[in-house]
């Protein structure tokens, strides 16, 4: 009999979300592995937006239920993931109104909180936002955003206490096989066997799958957030801004700071996961800043504080990879996310369980995401411009 049921590679919010349903929900002997610290990478480092604006069914079933996990942490997984309520506001240009319009209702109907606002009621929300070039809003009163770090670190502490073993600086160095079976994973402490392994390892994926003859096609970019702060006389933003008119997002910080990132597609510098550029480039912070000041001009003395990079892993149409490999039995991914993957993990760790266990992942049907879409050319069209949105 195998050491453990199943091994989850990677202790970022999906590996460690997906750990912790494995262990609480299915009774399995889990172990996750991690190369470093659980929620060290890309996760620990996510500006944490938790909005349930998407334009595709599984997406938004996965945004809503995420959200009810994020208020309602210590219930149902225990600790915190520090989520705040704030709000999220969406401003759309008038070439997208139609699109936001549409999405609403799609979203209405599943249950999703949220709606379109006009140019007064924008500003009603907040009379400093330039809405001249706005097309439609659309408001999300319980959206907020959330803690990365705090968020893997509470699934994998649950998950330790649902008898999992999450081992730390430990790093998968292969993935095993035996015919089209696979059969554990070597570590530099030895071989752990395993009936399953899901691999959830972010930008290092790609990699550690390439050596089964598994290509994926996820691109590791950098992304820059900027820290700014208000000046003392100016009330700081209270909701998340998704702007896609300019092109940016605004999140509220602690003390009257806020991140500034892009949510633009290039162009885009390909890096590698283990050495990148983790400071911001002027260019940037002055671009994101000026976007900033068209939309708040109120803003126009915020001060740069600060800012830092991490990673997106990107696949060709921004939107994650999950499901069995195939050709492969008990070997699954999910990666790929794209720089929106923190929003959707609580639920899609759920999911994901279900999936690995019992060839269900539930109620939200991850088929559209599977390995093979791309040779098959089933690519997720955006309804969007900016693919991020989803
Ligand atoms: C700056 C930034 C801002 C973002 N903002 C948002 C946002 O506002 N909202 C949102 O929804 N999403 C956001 N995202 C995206 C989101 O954070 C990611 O999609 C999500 O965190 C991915 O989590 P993950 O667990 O899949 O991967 P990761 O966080 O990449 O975790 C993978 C883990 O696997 C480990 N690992 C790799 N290889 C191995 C190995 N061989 N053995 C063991 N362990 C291994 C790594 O060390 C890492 O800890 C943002 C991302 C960034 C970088």
């Amino acid at each position: 009999m195998p050491a453990t049921d199943v091994v989850v590679i990677g202790g970022g919010c999906t590996g460690s979300s997906t750990a912790f349903w494995l262990a609480s929900r299915y009774r399995q002997r889990v172990t996750l592995l991690e190369q470093r610290t659980v929620g060290g990478g890309p996760t620990g480092r996510s500006s944490g937006i938790v909005r349930m604006h998407y334009s595709y069914d599984p997406l938004i079933r996965l945004a809503l239920r995420s959200r009810d996990i994020f208020a309602h942490f210590d219930g149902v997984v225990g600790g915190s993931a520090d989520f705040k309520r704030t709000g999220f506001l969406l401003l759309a240009p008038p070439g997208e109104k139609a699109m936001v319009v549409a999405n609403v209702r799609l979203q209405q109907r599943l249950g999703v909180a949220t709606s379109v606002l006009d140019r007064d009621a924008i500003a009603g929300l907040d009379p400093r936002l330039r809405t001249d070039d706005v097309g439609a809003g659309v408001y999300e009163p319980d959206s907020g955003y959330a803690d990365g770090y705090a968020t893997a670190t509470a699934f994998a502490a649950a998950a330790r206490r649902h008898g999992a073993e999450v081992q730390e600086a430990t790093a998968a160095l292969r993935v095993l096989v035996d015919g089209n079976r696979v059969t554990g994973v070597e570590t530099p402490a030895g071989r752990i066997a395993a009936g399953a392994v899901l691999v959830a390892s972010g930008p290092w994926t790609r990699g550690l799958l390439a050596p089964l003859g598994v290509g994926l096609p996820i691109r590791t970019t950098r992304h820059q957030v900027v820290l700014l702060e208000t000046p003392p006389q100016v009330a700081p933003l209270k909701s998340v801004l998704v702007d896609l008119g300019t092109g940016i997002y605004v999140r509220p910080d602690v003390g009257g700071q806020f991140l500034i990132g892009s949510i633009e597609e290039g162009p885009d510098e390909e890096v590698s996961p283990d050495a990148f550029n983790e400071g911001t480039d002027f260019d940037f912070v002055e671009r994101v800043s000026r976007r900033l000041v068209h939309r708040v001009p109120a803003f126009s003395g915020v001060a740069v504080k600060g800012g830092y990079a991490s990673l997106y892993d990107v696949t060709p149409d921004w939107q994650p990879i999950l499901g069995a490999v195939p050709d492969t039995a008990g070997l699954f991914v999910a990666a790929g996310f794209s720089g929106h993957g923190f929003k959707l993990s609580p639920a899609l760790g759920e999911a994901l369980a279900g999936l690995v266990v019992e060839g269900r992942s539930g109620a939200v049907d991850l088929v559209m995401f599977r390995v093979s879409r791309f040779a098959e050319g089933a690519l997720i069209h955006s309804h969007y411009a900016h693919g991020i949105v989803g």
